[in-house]
């Protein structure tokens, strides 16, 4: 067994007096205080847990910290479900995870009746005596730490397994590319159910940073935050990213927030370019539930000279660009596969998608993208994404991108429908101000993007459909 001293009570042992957590109502957790309450809130759990894998459904709280922390000291996988899904798919993702026990914030007690299995709200939790019992002092870096859907957002989410090593070399790969600082606060609101989010949990403890806990991404709450709160790391998707910059307006954010982590997704150009005028410090990283989050990133001293760039991989990871399973030339679009410490074993109990997804000791990612002659990542997008139209490759993000480019448009999603003459033709659902019209965007189109790719029609809609982490979810745009 490869053992470490749990973090939390390290943590807990070296710097017991600094903030762990930070609410916008300006409650406080320190990190002795953080280790106390896991600590009891395991030895409650304790009594109505039982062998078995525990899954976890709440919104971000502090309680769902401790939670987590406290199963960790049970040393009991958790497996967090996404609370925006029905009664019925997280059934199904129990079963499909092993659930034994479930426990959830309490103002799911309803949703969770529907459930067979044991279920628990962390009040009910909270008001059972504490029993004795052995707590974790000693991790197996090897053992299974959580389990986590991927964002589902090309189809059925996939459970992945990440094993406490796998967090701790995202933690550390990350710190070496971004630096630490003794000033580092980092703002965390999207969901701690996906990986962009628990990440940050694990960062908090081996850093010994406070994390600024939202619920979720409330423009206002996170502008303040970062105005006021001495806030200087967030991770940001690139709607998120978008909604803070018009927030901004013509004000600038402090010298103190030094990193806006953009991910989860394409980072279209104009949006970008608008980051840079406003001096706002995007950090564009490449990553996945499968990579335990950031698997790649561009040093923000690269930032304006690769703009558009993932960067490149990070310590203990290796990225290659392969095409009919060998490695593309420097600038040849190919699948993205991965290795490092970061990445997970395997998806849980599913051998299929292990066997298509692991070759070689490769992880195919399902992405496409290509290493320029430095050998900076570009992403180019999901290969099941691709559009082949009368045999030409059309990427729906290089679309969108020429899309968002035109002013008043908020958001772009391109998507392939049949087409007797061609195979595939795309078409663009767009958001946008009233003034804009389909001729106007498509001139626009035209005059920046080869007539194959100009989409057939574009439709205009109130909101496009998008997963827990605001991810755009292409395969919903149709209907
Ligand atoms: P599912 O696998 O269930 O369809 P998902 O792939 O969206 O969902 P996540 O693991 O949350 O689930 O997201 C990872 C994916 O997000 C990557 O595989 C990639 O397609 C996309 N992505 C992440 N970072 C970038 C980036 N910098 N540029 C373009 N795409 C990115
Ligand atoms: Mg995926």
């Amino acid at each position: 067994m490869r053992g470490m001293e749990h973090w939390l009570t390290k943590r807990a042992y070296l710097t017991p007096d600094n903030i762990a957590i930070e609410l916008s109502n300006g409650e406080t957790l320190t990190f002795a205080q953080l280790y106390e309450r896991a600590c009891e809130f395991a030895s409650k759990l304790y009594t109505v847990h039982q062998n078995g894998h525990i899954a976890m459904l709440s919104n971000n709280s502090s309680d769902m910290v401790v939670a987590f922390w406290a199963c960790t000291y049970l040393n009991v996988p958790v497996v967090f479900l996404n609370t925006r899904l029905t009664a019925r798919e997280w059934q199904i993702q129990c079963e499909d995870a092993d659930v034994k026990t479930v426990i959830f914030s309490d103002q799911y007690k309803e949703d969770v009746q529907q459930l067979t299995f044991k279920a628990y709200p962390f009040s009910e939790i909270h008001s059972f005596r504490s029993v004795e019992c052995t707590l974790t002092t000693d991790m197996n870096l090897d053992s299974v730490c959580s389990m986590m859907f991927t964002s589902g957002t090309t189809g059925r989410a996939k459970p992945v397994i990440h094993s406490y090593h796998n967090h701790w070399s995202s933690a550390v790969a990350s710190a070496l590319n971004l630096g630490l600082m003794p000033s580092d606060k980092w703002l965390a609101c999207l969901p701690l159910f996906h990986i962009g989010g628990l990440s940050i949990l694990f960062k908090s403890v081996i850093y010994g940073m406070p994390v600024y806990l939202l619920e979720r991404f409330d423009e206002e709450k996170v502008h303040r935050a970062l105005m006021e709160h001495n806030v200087s790391i967030i991770s940001v998707v690139a709607v998120t990213c978008s909604r803070l910059l018009e927030r901004l307006g013509d004000e600038y954010y402090p010298t103190a927030f030094r990193c806006m982590l953009l991910g989860g997704g394409p980072a279209p150009k104009p949006l970008l370019e608008k980051a840079k005028e406003k001096r706002v410090p995007i950090v564009q990283t490449y990553g996945m539930t499968e990579t335990s989050s950031q698997i790649a990133t561009l040093n923000e001293a690269e930032a304006l000279r690769k703009l558009g760039s993932a960067g490149k991989p990070l310590f203990s990871a290796s990225l290659q660009i392969q095409v009919d399973d060998t490695t593309a030339e420097p600038n040849q679009v190919g699948e993205i596969v991965v290795k490092g410490s970061m990445v997970t074993t395997g998806y849980y109990r599913r051998e299929q998608a292990n066997q298509e997804a692991f070759r070689d000791g490769w992880f195919h990612t399902g992405d496409l993208g290509y290493l320029d002659e430095e050998g900076f990542l570009f992403v180019v997008d999901r290969r099941s994404d691709l559009i082949i139209s009368g045999g030409e490759n059309i990427y729906p993000a290089e679309v969108e991108e020429v899309l968002l480019s035109f002013e008043g448009v908020q958001e772009a999603g391109v998507t392939a429908i049949e087409d007797s003459k061609w195979g595939q033709v795309p078409v663009a659902y767009v958001v946008a101000n009233e003034q804009v019209t389909a001729d106007q965007l498509l001139v626009h189109c035209r005059s920046r993007l080869a007539s194959f790719k100009v989409p057939k029609q574009i439709y205009f809609r109130d909101q496009l459909p998008r997963n827990a982490t605001n991810k755009l979810q292409r395969h919903l745009l149709k209907s």
